[in-house]
């Protein structure tokens, strides 16, 4: 008989406790982490095989993104907040005329 007893196996670490606003539901639940690679025999992790990258994870969406994506990203979502002084249509800041009511914005 063969058991798989050893592998690579994921651990998520937390940086921050503080939750930031999510990019992508908009909700306070993302938390910085950092997904560790471990060697672990088992199941007892060995030694860190691989150190990751902090992300952002949001505990709602499950929405994963780098800090500067996710900073990138807010960015947009605020910018993208823009509405038909005629009316009220959301509007992407690129559109020079609102396509509802063709106000110039
Ligand atoms: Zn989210
Ligand atoms: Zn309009």
């Amino acid at each position: 008989m063969f058991f798989f007893i050893g592998g690579i196996q994921p651990k998520t670490v937390t940086l921050d406790e503080t939750p930031k606003v999510c990019p992508s539901c908009g909700l306070q639940q993302a938390k910085l982490k950092r997904i560790d690679h471990y060697f672990s025999l088992f199941f007892i992790p060995l030694f860190r095989v691989k150190k990751g990258e902090p992300v952002l994870m949001c505990e709602n969406c499950n929405f994963v993104a780098s800090p500067d994506q996710a900073e990138a990203l807010t960015h947009i979502a605020h910018r993208t907040k823009q509405y038909c002084p005629s009316c009220g249509y959301v509007l992407d800041p690129s559109f020079n005329y609102c396509p509802r009511c063709g106000t110039k914005v």
